[in-house]
């Protein structure tokens, strides 16, 4: 795989491989996470690839600040409102997919099973 291989969320928002999609617009998509942890676990990625958090909030803070509010909406949607929204940043926090995303997570929660311990 080279750095100009599209990642897997790509891949998904091409509808290449399938996935729950809960949410979508123009510069964000949304959708369950294959193997999740809590009761909801949905991932909200922007659609723009930015390697981590990091990258996302000093490039476009203020698509940061929607991905948050897409978080909330889900979380009003389909839990109580409530939620933990987690970024791995790195390879030894658990990151495994270096296309930025939120884990947005309520009720039930396998408390540090989302990459390492929170
Ligand atoms: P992270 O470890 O923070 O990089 O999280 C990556 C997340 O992506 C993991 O929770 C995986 O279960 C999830 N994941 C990987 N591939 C897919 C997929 N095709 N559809 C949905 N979720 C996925």
């Amino acid at each position: 795989m080279s750095e100009s291989d599209p990642t897997v969320f790509e891949r998904i928002v091409a509808r290449e491989i399938p996935a729950d999609i809960v949410y979508e617009d123009e510069e964000i998509i949304a959708f369950s996470d294959i193997a999740p942890k809590a009761d909801l676990h949905v991932l909200v990625v922007p659609k723009t690839v930015y390697p981590t958090v990091v990258d996302l909030a000093e490039t476009d803070p203020a698509l940061l600040g929607r991905l948050v509010v897409v978080a909330k909406r889900i979380a009003d949607e389909r839990a109580n409102g409530e939620f933990r929204l987690v970024f791995n940043s790195g390879a030894s926090t658990g990151q495994s997919v270096f296309h930025v995303h939120g884990h947005v997570l309520s009720g039930g929660l396998d408390e540090g099973s989302v990459g390492h311990e929170l």
